[in-house]
């Protein structure tokens, strides 16, 4: 049996998103563009509302809504401003690690407290000679005694990085590379400025710096070693959460352009009767349904127990493309008016390109698919 219907309490989840999106986040969205500020006061509500945490276990609190209910909430958000979306799901990036490696004592001492108060967390593996090859990280956990490791090193592009109270961080250790949990209060952390980037303004994007942090052993998630496999892990989680913002986008800019599309009128007849724009917008809408239907594949197939790295990676990968592609195309429908900062068109293909490099570009996740495809028999 195949169904493609949404249970009734994950279409009651998108009607009570759709309706803080377009309430609290679409009115801000522009501002936060213009100002670059982190969207506390947003993420207060969001948190209230309960749609922030959606992977943490209930025994510690959350409300393990699990992959596909969160990839509805980062759907809809996404839609009002994909900038306060990924501002929002960073969490999801950091907690991953947690959620997979951790310990019962580990998920109660971070994962917990997030659930109890509006809190921020990032997932700190990037560094300025190791993006997609994460082999490369050159961040160092020494052990200085039976209790102690200390971390130095420079990890670089942190979504949430500035705001955030603790730190996944990877780091390379005696045998092999080891995840931590890293409080962000730790001596010798120093947090960078806030990147200026294309889009995503709302998105708090930092470096940090490690200077001899001293980290407890206790905050190490599972052997030394397990580190690269719990972070790469955590993608097949995360990855469908960040193909539903694309789509987010991609949907938004469907519907710009064939509003505009409607009522815009060129040489006496409205320009969606010209087949060279009525054919760019059954072509976002062929891409955006393909994009979903991936996109909750992935999420459906990890809620299930199911292996999902490839499909995590063909959604992100699709989705991506398909936000970026659909992005161009609606500012061409648009026109002059799509050119325009006077227009929202401009921010979302602003917004668009982010989704093709972070999470794993869209050429890394055509790797992960050809490296599966060639284990498969
Ligand atoms: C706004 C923003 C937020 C981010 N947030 C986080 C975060 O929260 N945490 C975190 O750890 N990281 C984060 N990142 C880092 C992000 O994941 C990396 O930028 C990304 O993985 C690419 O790494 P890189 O920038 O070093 O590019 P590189 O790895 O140097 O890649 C450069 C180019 O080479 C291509 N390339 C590399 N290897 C191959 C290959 N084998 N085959 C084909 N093409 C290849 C890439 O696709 C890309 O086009 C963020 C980045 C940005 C810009």
């Amino acid at each position: 049996m195949i169904d493609f219907s949404l249970t009734e309490d994950q279409l009651a989840l998108q009607k009570r998103v759709r309706e803080f999106a377009q309430d609290v986040v679409a009115p801000a969205a522009a501002e936060h563009d213009r100002t670059g500020k982190f969207p506390y006061e947003i993420a207060k509500i969001a948190w209230k509302e309960g749609f922030l945490n959606s992977h943490v276990e209930k025994e510690f609190g959350g409300p393990e809504r699990g992959s596909l209910s969160a990839c509805i909430i980062a759907e809809e958000i996404s839609a009002a401003c994909s900038g306060i979306g990924i501002a929002l799901d960073a969490n999801a990036l950091a907690q991953g690690p947690v959620i997979i490696g951790g310990n019962d004592d580990q998920k109660k001492r971070f994962l917990q407290p997030m659930t109890e108060k509006p809190m921020f967390a990032s997932y700190a593996v990037t560094e300025p000679d190791a993006g997609s090859d994460v082999s490369r990280i050159s961040t160092t956990a020494t052990k200085i005694d039976d209790n102690t490791y200390a971390i130095n090193g420079l990890k670089w592009w942190i979504t949430g990085g500035g705001v955030a109270s603790w730190y996944f961080v990877l780091a390379k250790t005696e045998n092999g590379a080891t995840g931590f949990i890293v409080d962000a209060d730790s001596a010798g952390i120093v947090r960078g400025p806030k990147e200026e980037n294309l889009g995503q303004h709302a998105s708090n994007t930092v470096r940090v710096e490690f200077q001899d942090v001293k980290v407890p052993v206790e905050n190490r998630l599972g052997e030394e070693g397990d580190g690269f496999k719990i972070a790469m892990k955590t993608f097949d989680y995360s990855r469908p959460l960040v193909a539903a913002a694309a789509v987010g986008v991609a949907r938004a800019c469907l519907s710009h352009a064939r509003l505009y599309a409607k009522k815009r009128t060129c040489f006496n007849k409205r320009i969606i009767s010209y087949q060279g724009v009525s054919f760019k917008l059954a072509d976002m809408a062929i891409n955006l349904d393909a994009a979903r239907l991936l996109t909750w594949r992935a999420a459906w197939l990890y809620d299930n127990g199911l292996p999902s790295t490839k499909e995590s990676a063909m959604a992100k990968a699709f989705a991506a493309d398909t936000g970026m592609k659909t992005a161009v195309e609606a500012v061409q429908v648009l026109g002059g008016y799509g050119y325009s900062m006077d227009v929202p068109m401009e921010k979302l293909m602003r917004d668009a390109k982010i989704f093709q490099i972070y999470e794993g570009t869209s050429e890394i996740q055509r790797t992960i698919i050809v490296a599966n495809l060639l284990r498969e028999r």
